[in-house]
């Protein structure tokens, strides 16, 4: 890891800034899974990776937290790698307009979730995976993204995983409601706790921005070898730009101007297709879910370089 000199006085200002915030104008840590609660809203890390690998940071950066939802977007990627386009008959890829946990389109549209980064469909998408790896979705999630990160040691946080296991009727709800209708092929309980081990995953700032290299790349790994084809990348950052930050992405996308995913852990990843990948982090949530000082850090990274999608 080196330092990128480009964008170092840009993240030391936006750090300046938000260090300047007031705890009680960071939001609130997600408080559905227990586990999550207890985060200290005062955290802010980010980090920039550029398309060599050289990853430059400030604040709790190099931190690991709960990557929950975002990993949505590498599980994604890796059932497009191996099935191709079959997947998008069984997932949309529209923007729900509903919370990300939300059991109402799944009935008048027959079992098929909106799109992969809602909870229904990374449930269908993780189902595939399970599919494809013989049953260790997970693991196959938790080895690439060691493998891009460069991060050995990035694991699975149990308590999380266990926190999220006691609370999770609705996405219980979700997978047997769509399982009614043929859409998940798996054993719904096994199913589970491969999706709730998948959320718990935990990586930092840098892990997180190294590991979502590939979508910067147009579908190249760190290692210089294929992943997606170039269109397969361009799918998914389209998929986050439109449906990245739960039901705030027309927001995100007016205010930030990137493909990003967000999780209920605080992380956000955002990506500048040939030039960079960022993550941020910190706890404190709107009431849509997305780290507030999360995405005013990238409001003004992007307003700071002029580097944006449009
Ligand atoms: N594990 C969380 C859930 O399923 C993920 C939510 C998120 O980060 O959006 O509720």
């Amino acid at each position: 890891m080196g330092v990128s000199p480009r964008f170092a006085s840009v993240l030391d200002r936006i750090a300046a800034e938000i260090a300047a915030v007031p705890d009680r104008d960071r939001g609130r840590p997600a408080d559905y899974i227990p586990a999550l609660a207890e985060a200290d809203p005062g955290r802010f890390g980010m980090a920039v990776a550029e398309l060599d690998g050289t990853v430059y940071g400030v604040g709790d950066w190099r931190r690991p937290f709960s990557a929950q939802s975002i990993t949505k977007v590498f599980t994604l990627a890796l059932v497009l790698s191996r099935d191709g386009e079959a997947l998008w008959e069984r997932v949309g890829r529209e923007p729900s307009g509903n919370p990300f946990n939300s059991l109402v389109q799944l009935e008048y549209e027959n079992g098929i979730p909106r799109n992969p980064f809602i909870n229904a469909g990374a449930l269908v998408t993780t189902d595939r995976l399970q599919a494809l790896t013989g049953g260790d979705a997970s693991g196959a999630l938790r080895d690439f993204l060691r493998a891009e990160s460069g991060n050995p040691g990035l694991d699975f946080d149990e308590k999380v995983a266990a926190s999220e296991a006691a609370h999770g009727d609705r996405n219980a709800a979700l997978a047997h409601f769509m399982a009614s209708y043929g859409n998940i092929t798996n054993p719904v309980p096994e199913l589970l706790e491969q999706y709730f081990r998948q959320c718990s995953l935990e990586a930092s700032c840098a892990d997180l921005a190294l590991a979502a290299g590939f979508l910067a790349r147009h579908g190249i790994r760190a290692d210089g070898s294929t992943l997606l084809t170039r269109s397969q990348a361009k799918q998914i950052n389209a998929v986050m730009l439109t449906c990245g930050t739960y039901d705030a992405a027309g927001d995100f996308a007016h205010r930030v101007g990137l493909p990003g995913k967000s999780g209920v852990g605080g992380g956000i990843i955002a990506v500048v297709p040939g030039h960079c990948t960022l993550c941020v982090w910190s706890p404190g949530l709107d009431r849509r879910g997305n780290s507030v000082a999360g995405v005013a850090a990238l409001d003004r990274f992007t307003t700071l370089t002029g580097l944006s999608v449009f």
